[in-house]
């Protein structure tokens, strides 16, 4: 029979994905599931860009483009970087890959040996510690639950390194718990980082659009410039365009760390999409100022998910700075029994509860390294969430 290879055993399939199935399976069944599990904003790729990539499609940009981003599309992230993000990077230090997952995959492929370190604060997006794995090197895993705001502190990074540290791993706002990091709080993690030269940090800054109320996004290769030239800046067109099936990610960073990442995607895939990249390049050079609107759409959403949710007895949820989802603590609701008699231990029961008896599909913590918890995604209709909201709601009552 088939032997997976080892660097791939110990990882499981997903959780949100096995839940994603289910889910799907009650749906056919006819059973009105409301799906909260969603990675991605509800609006639409905005017109012209669809109409940049038909465009690029009847000019015959068909073929291989150059390994690792078109000069055009290059030239659009550098002016990108420039304007928002105040960071001067040359076309030699950007790279394009199939979404953002591949930009890490390729920067975990092109430097790390078996047994290097990476520092990944919990909650995480789930691919960072299976990417790390799948590359042979070992995630360190920090937990930073609600109390500090779902964010590292500078003692726990301290903490954290070794000599065989390679990555620090941050990600502003976070997917899962929205949380975001202010100049202040970054400021003491970037002091660590000057302190340890052999560290390098990874940024993902995809949510950086989808911020609310006052807060003011940063990256910290502006923010400290000392460490610019061992920070890989993150980023993409997937949630700031609305834009998850064109699969289109970038990064800024140093020369050396970019051509290495090409001699891997020169294997994987030759280059990313050229329709896609065209359509990046409107993204990016064309109008913006439908981001605001949407992420007012989003604030309000995400009002009426922490009210709902906070409103509920046993539920305690921190109001989020960014990015679509809640993280919700839920040890309120644990060890108590639901009306079939079974006894709720953890994050994962409870969500197995609320999808059987109330059909409302949400992912536990655990998926994310962080439990007690479970994740909303409200990039979904205001219907839909106040309709799962009075279910949630209704499922906990019923709790004894
Ligand atoms: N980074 C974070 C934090 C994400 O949540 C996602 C998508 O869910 C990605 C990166 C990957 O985005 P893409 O590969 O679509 O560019």
């Amino acid at each position: 029979g088939f032997r997976p290879a080892s660097r791939i055993s110990s990882i499981g399939v997903s959780e949100i994905l096995k839940i994603g199935a289910r889910a799907a399976a009650m749906k056919r069944e006819g059973k009105p599931v409301i799906i909260l599990g969603a990675g991605e904003p509800d609006f639409d790729t905005p017109d012209h860009v669809k109409q940049a990539a038909s465009d690029a499609i009847h000019r015959g940009e068909t073929k291989y483009t150059a390994l690792d981003g078109t000069p055009e599309l290059k030239k659009a992230i550098r002016e990108k970087f420039q304007r928002e993000n105040g960071l001067a990077y040359e076309l030699d230090e950007i790279t394009v890959a199939t979404g953002a997952k591949q930009i890490l995959f390729n920067a975990m492929m092109a430097s790390l040996d078996p047994g290097d370190e990476v520092v990944i604060p919990t909650p995480y997006w789930t691919s960072y510690s299976d990417i790390v794995q799948i590359c042979e090197g070992k995630p360190i895993l920090i937990a930073c639950d609600a109390s500090s705001g779902f964010r590292l502190t500078a003692q726990k990074l301290e903490a954290a390194i070794t000599p065989r540290t390679r990555w620090v791993l941050l990600n502003s706002p976070s997917n899962p718990s929205g949380a975001a990091y202010s100049a202040a709080d970054y400021r003491p993690l970037l002091d660590v980082l000057l302190k340890h030269p052999h560290v390098w940090l990874l940024v993902d800054d995809m949510y950086e659009h989808i911020v609310y109320d006052a807060f003011r996004f940063v990256t910290p290769a502006r923010l400290e410039p000392g460490l610019k030239d061992r920070t890989l800046t993150v980023n993409g067109v997937s949630k700031a365009y609305a834009m998850t099936g064109w699969r289109i990610g970038y990064a800024g960073g140093p020369r050396a760390l970019i051509k290495a990442m090409a001699v891997v995607q020169s294997q994987a895939t030759s280059c990313p999409s050229s329709v896609s990249q065209a359509a990046s390049v409107a993204a990016l050079n064309g109008p913006q100022d439908f981001l605001k609107e949407r992420t007012e759409s989003f604030q309000r959403r995400r009002n009426l998910v922490v009210n709902g949710l906070n409103a509920i007895e046993g539920l305690d949820c921190r109001v989020p700075e960014g990015a679509f989802y809640t993280f919700s603590g839920c040890a309120g609701v644990l060890g108590r029994v639901t009306p079939s008699g079974k006894r709720i231990e953890s994050d994962t029961d409870f969500c197995a509860y609320l999808l059987e008896d109330s059909h409302v599909a949400v992912v536990p913590g655990s998926a994310f390294g962080l439990s007690p918890y479970f994740r909303i995604s409200y990039a979904t209709s205001e219907a839909e969430l106040k309709e799962a909201l009075e279910r949630i709601s209704a499922a906990c009552k019923r709790l004894s």
